[in-house]
């Protein structure tokens, strides 16, 4: 059974399409990320989830429920914001029992769930402690207990790792999402990080400008983008302009590509570009033999991290960029010449950018 649905929701300010024409569906017990750039309206979406904002048309439903008109204390969803927003002077097990003791828990089970969460987020031995003497992990932690403290049906989570540095929001998506999993709890986070997104979701929701641009698991967004905005913000992708000629695709330095063309490419050649994912680039020296789709190129740039190696590739109008491993190509350097093969099943034809409507 799908738990939350979304129905043509629209929220307007002023002039501004903050949110327009969303419809979703959230199934029971799966992590959905809202993922997109600043001001597409992924904090909006949420907060009309929570009931913190109205939504100017549409509907939300949770459990055949319509919860449009009903406020955010009536919702009975846990929820994590950016700011965590723990009582500073509270203790841990303080901070993790409040909304226990809104809902007039009895005291002796508050401090059963409690001792049940400050195992599950590893911290039995802070409850005592003040949050402000824990660690950004830790009281990310106590935010997310918190928020799970009555059992809620919905969790939502809005930016809740954007504090913490890199290698700790690391780890902690990878820590939120075997608790979503553990729990089966129907999660919903925002998020602009898509690395993080992909790590941690079941399905991302792609939002360009108040409106989805693509909906689905995070393999299949990132293997069958629809348009250039999702192919540029899933990932990394070298995405060039082509040409159409008797069957053909041309790239920009004329060079011609051996690939499946659908046949409404002859139609609109303008409207679609080419994608290959820097993985997909084969590099070779320049004095092997040329396979099927191979470019000639020089090295430009190298980002080598130790585990893996990013080169860019100067070819005749364009540029590539090709990820490698120092097992696969280890002498790869700047001035180089090399092969840049373009395997014909991983280039894939999308749509161009398009410039959605913000106002109507
Ligand atoms: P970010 O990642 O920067 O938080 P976002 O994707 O969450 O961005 P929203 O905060 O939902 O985007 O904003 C969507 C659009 O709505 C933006 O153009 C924003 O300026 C506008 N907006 C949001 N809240 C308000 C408000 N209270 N009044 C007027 N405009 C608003």
């Amino acid at each position: 059974m799908t738990h939350l649905t979304l129905q043509s929701i629209t929220k307007r300010f002023n002039a501004t399409y903050a949110v327009d024409h969303v419809d979703l569906s959230v199934p029971d017990g799966k992590l959905v990320c809202f993922l997109g750039p600043s001001g597409c309206g992924k904090t909006t979406l949420m907060r009309i989830i929570a009931g913190l904002e109205t939504p100017t048309s549409g509907s939300v439903t949770f459990a055949g429920r319509d919860l449009t008109q009903v406020p955010a204390n009536r919702r009975d969803f846990g929820m994590v914001f950016q700011s965590l927003a723990l009582f500073p002077h509270m203790t841990v097990a303080e901070n993790i029992a409040y909304p226990l003791r809104l809902r007039r828990v009895e005291r002796s089970a508050q401090a059963k769930r409690v001792t049940e969460l400050l195992e599950m987020i590893q911290l039995p031995h802070m409850a005592e402690r003040k949050v402000t003497q824990l660690s950004g992990g830790q009281r990310q932690r106590v935010a997310i207990a918190r928020a799970i403290a009555s059992s809620p049906k919905l969790l939502l989570l809005d930016e809740p790792l954007s504090a913490l540095d890199a290698k700790l929001r690391e780890a902690m998506q990878v820590e939120i999402r075997l608790l979503q999993q553990r729990l089966g709890i129907t999660t919903i986070m925002v998020t602009h990080d898509q690395r993080e997104a992909m790590t941690m979701a079941d399905e991302i929701v792609v939002m360009e400008k108040g409106r989805i641009a693509q909906v689905g698991k995070p393999l299949d967004i990132y293997r069958d983008p629809v348009n250039e905005f999702v192919a540029d913000f899933i990932g990394l992708g070298n995405i060039l302009p082509i040409t159409f000629n008797d069957g053909t695709i041309g790239l920009p330095g004329g060079q011609s590509i051996v690939m499946n063309v659908p046949a409404r490419v002859a139609d609109a050649p303008d409207d679609i570009r080419l994608l290959i994912r820097p993985e997909d680039v084969c590099v070779r020296p320049a004095s092997t033999k040329p396979g099927q789709n191979a470019l000639h190129g020089k090295v430009t740039f190298v980002r080598d991290v130790g585990a893996s190696i990013e080169a860019t590739i100067e070819c005749d109008g364009f540029t590539l960029t090709a990820a490698t491993t120092p097992r696969e190509t280890p002498d790869v350097r700047v001035g180089m010449p090399v092969l840049a093969e373009l395997p014909a099943h991983a280039c894939k034809l999308i749509a161009a950018r398009t410039t959605p409507r913000t106002t109507h």
